[in-house]
């Protein structure tokens, strides 16, 4: 569906600068993500982080020629002159503004989804159920936000007949916003649980928050059995059909009077205003069947029989959330996304393989399964995907599937190659050529696409990190709260990012635009450079050795120390480098590494201004204790010192040098000290440094069960017989030992792994390679996952038990375990 200009112009009530006639079929609000310029329009948000207007020149010059914006550019004429600029008083309201006014064009079911947990998974379940006969148009994996929700609604066009849509909200007075855009007529509570809880001053106040996309619609869907949730929807002013659906409540208008489980399946039945029905779903979790029950109603509601639910309820799959980066075979790197194949998700996977860059020569592949989507002819289908491929920079196109193959003319990419199954593809020259690649795996899970993952990744012992890149980005936009726009930000990675791998976080953190990324020494900048990262790189301990790798690969060094200058000076103008970007630490009290900032800063000053080969970009020191407040006194003599001397090292030059010396802890507990720049750490990676709490928890240490044995009392485990076994147990052996950076000092007992949600205490001494846990009493079996330290098992409780800092914990993990990457 597309707009004319004029039209949007008024449905927004914007002012028009430019008479350029165009039409908008897509809209954009981040730069990084434009795929087709002529039909695009551009809405510059600002945040408290960012302003979209910066990337108004970048984008006019890549052919966008449609802005809304709050301040129309002074040059418009001369410099943009077949450009259209919509002003508006604020731009997030305008775009959500023009979704209300294109969801008005649709006179159709719209089903909204709110709550804690489950709104992914309910929403795929309905599509997975609706979908054989209605064409659904449903929010891209999990867009909910004020931002994502409008993004969302845009996508209905002339074959939706039904709308699924997420509603999150995270602060009070969002919700207003979302439910006018999505205006559903079934409204869906999942449940309720502590997400976001501290924005809200009660349980009952986030309820009732949620409950606001209630308002006008025809019918509402929520679960009795909370007491809360019942409390507060009966005193809400509701409109429409309430559903409540129970296991208890015998009146529920959804009454659930069983759940039986039957091996893998689970059978549930419900009295549904009135009649009795039964379906059967192909899991057990709890989870799944709460989500089910949801879906049940709703669809039931929507007109589904109750014959063609159970027949689809036993057909539903689960919802992959998350796109895996790994690294494969031959010098491949494989994005998985298992995610339901449709347009929309593959345009995200494509955005996502594009904005991680890459270091030349490596080709970018797709390998692609048939599309399932209802309502749209499939050779218009395959063309958008061959025209998304093209615009996505996709120079190898694998198909997989017999529509595919029949499409095949569609696709008009240089490389092309189609295959009836995945067993043909696998044993194709194809497969076997596979070499240096980024390879985006895309498949519908019945096309078996887990075999291509299996053998094309590389193989290692089944011991892993596993680093979640949103929460990454979580913690690194928690910091960003405490900080004014303008203040810069350096991410220490070093010491492999804490752990998590350095290559990778470089390129999420590259993506979200800090200004500096820090690593230890020269090799570890090299890596990233050669991994395509164009973001500044400072060099915190650059070896003397190194200085003509750091000019080589545009490394800043760090300076401490008036022998570090002298050598770097001179390797500097040996090389006939002028003004190369340095930066000075100063000594306020760590005496670790740094000038004096008194004694020493004349004879600085002066050394810096007789030459010309280097020049101070910026100028910081480090706290030594701003996690404690028992050295607030010390911090602050500490920044008195930094704040004298580095005013004297500014006052001496005409450009700006920047200033900073708040770490993770720093920026959350003197914010006031922001300066021009702080460094974040150990924060980014999910532990709070000053209460050791966690933020959102990045990296995961997993492993699998490798054998299980009943071991009597009175027998012992492992080296020197220290485990000594009182009652008759049940011991497991894990692939995993102190060279994988599992401490010795856990073992016999005093700490813990987690199985399938129990604690396996460790038992005996943890070898080398292997360690044995105490699993009497857990439900499992060979072949389980293990959980070391992470989403379940706070790093902490390690480093507690250790009596160390979590930072140890983390950077201990050996490099022989392998990394493995995802992002919702
Ligand atoms: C490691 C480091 C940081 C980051 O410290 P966190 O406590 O992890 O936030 C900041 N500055 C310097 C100089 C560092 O070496």
């Amino acid at each position: 569906m597309t707009y004319t200009i004029e039209k949007i112009t008024t449905l927004i009530g914007a002012h028009h600068y430019g008479e350029n006639a165009a039409d908008v079929a897509f809209i954009l609000t981040d730069s990084r993500s434009l795929c087709f310029p002529e039909e695009t329009l551009f809405f510059a948000l600002q945040t408290n982080r960012n302003d979209g207007h910066k990337y108004i020149p970048e984008l006019y010059q890549r052919g966008v020629r449609n802005f809304v914006v709050t301040d129309v550019p002074a040059d418009r004429a001369e410099t943009y002159p077949d450009a259209n600029f919509l002003k508006v008083s604020n731009t997030l309201k305008a775009l959500q503004r023009l979704a209300e006014r294109h969801r008005d064009e649709f006179d159709i079911p719209v089903v909204g989804i709110t709550g804690s947990n489950g709104k992914t998974m309910v929403k795929e379940w309905l599509y997975q159920l609706l979908s054989p006969e209605m064409f659904v148009t449903r929010s891209p994996r999990s867009y909910n936000s004020q931002i994502g929700v409008p993004l969302s609604v845009w996508l209905m066009d002339e074959h939706t007949q039904v709308g699924v849509f997420e509603a999150g909200i995270s602060k009070p007075g969002e919700m207003a916003a979302l439910r006018a855009i999505i205006r559903p007529t079934i409204a869906v509570l999942t449940n309720l649980g502590t997400a976001h809880q501290e924005n809200f001053s009660s349980m009952e106040a986030k309820c009732r928050e949620k409950l606001v996309l209630f308002h006008d619609a025809r019918t509402v869907v929520y679960d009795a059995d909370d007491a809360i949730v019942r409390r507060i929807v009966s005193k809400t002013d509701i409109q429409g059909e309430t559903i409540a659906w129970s296991r208890r409540d015998k009146n529920a208008a959804f009454y659930v009077s069983e759940v039986k489980k039957e091996d893998a399946m689970s059978v549930v039945s419900y009295i549904y205003k009135g009649v009795a029905g039964r379906y059967s779903l192909p899991f057990i979790d709890a989870a799944s069947v709460s989500n089910s029950i949801i879906c049940a109603v709703v669809a039931l509601q929507l007109g589904l029989s109750r014959d063609a639910l159970d027949r689809r309820m036993r057909l539903l799959e689960p919802v992959a959330m998350r796109l895996e980066v790994k690294e494969g075979q031959h010098g491949c790197t494989l994005i998985n996304d298992s995610y339901n194949s449709d347009i929309n998700s593959l345009d995200i996977a494509l955005d996502f393989m594009n904005r991680r860059p890459d270091h030349k020569g490596r080709r970018h592949t797709l390998v692609l399964s048939d599309i399932y989507q209802s309502g749209k002819a499939s050779r218009e289908l395959y063309k958008e995907v061959s025209d998304l491929a093209l615009k996505r920079d996709v120079e190898k196109f694998i198909g997989i599937g017999p529509q595919l193959c029949a499409q095949a003319e569609e696709i008009q990419l240089p490389e092309k190659f189609f295959f009836h199954t995945v067993e043909q593809f696998i044993h194709s020259e194809v497969f076997r050529s596979l070499h240096n690649e980024v390879i985006l795996l895309k498949g519908a899970r019945k096309f078996g696409f887990d075999q291509v993952t299996e053998l094309l990744v590389k193989k290692v012992h089944e011991t892993i990190l596993e680093v979640n890149l949103n929460n990454v980005v979580e913690n690194l936009n928690h910091y960003r709260s405490f900080l004014k726009p303008t203040t810069k930000l350096v991410c220490m990675i070093k010491a492999d990012a804490y752990g998590s791998g350095s290559v990778e976080i470089a390129k999420t953190l590259q993506d979200h635009r800090v200004d500096y990324l820090a690593v230890a020494v020269a090799d570890e900048g090299v890596t990233l450079r050669r991994n395509g990262i164009t973001a500044n790189v400072m060099i915190m301990n650059p070896e003397m050795t190194a200085f003509k790798t750091m000019f080589d690969y545009d490394l800043e060094p760090e300076v401490y120390s008036f022998r570090l200058l002298e050598a770097l000076i001179r390797a500097a103008e040996k090389e006939g480098i002028t003004d190369y970007p340095v930066h000075v630490k100063l000594d306020t009290g760590m005496h670790r590494l740094g000038f004096d900032p008194t004694a020493d800063m004349k004879r600085l000053i002066d050394r810096l201004k007789h030459q010309n080969a280097i020049i101070p970009r910026s100028v910081f020191s480090h706290f030594v204790g701003s996690d404690s407040d028992a050295f607030d006194d010390f911090s602050a003599r500490q920044f008195a010192l930094f704040d004298a001397g580095s005013k004297q090292l500014q006052a001496a030059f005409s450009h700006k040098i920047l200033r900073h010396m708040d770490n993770s802890a720093g920026i959350e507990h003197f914010p006031e000290r922001q300066m021009d720049m702080c460094r974040l750490g150990l924060g980014l990676y999910g532990v709070d440094p000053r209460t050791n709490a966690m933020l959102q928890n990045v990296s995961t240490l997993k492993t699998t069960i490798l054998q299980m044995h009943c071991v009597k009392a009175g027998e012992t485990v492992g080296y020197s017989r220290k485990g000594v076994i009182e009652h008759d147990s049940l011991i497991a052996a894990i692939p995993i030992g102190y060279a994988d950076g599992l401490d010795r000092r856990l073992g016999n007992r005093r700490c813990y792994c987690l199985v399938n949600g129990k604690k396996a205490p460790y038992v005996g001494n943890i070898c080398m390679d292997v360690a044995m846990i105490d699993v009497t009493g857990i439900d499992c079996r060979e072949g389980d996952s293990v959980e070391i330290f992470g989403d379940h098992l706070p790093v902490t409780v390690l480093s507690d038990v250790l009596e160390t800092i979590p930072y140890e914990v983390l950077t201990g993990v050996s490099t022989r375990v392998k990394r493995v990457y995802f992002q919702d």
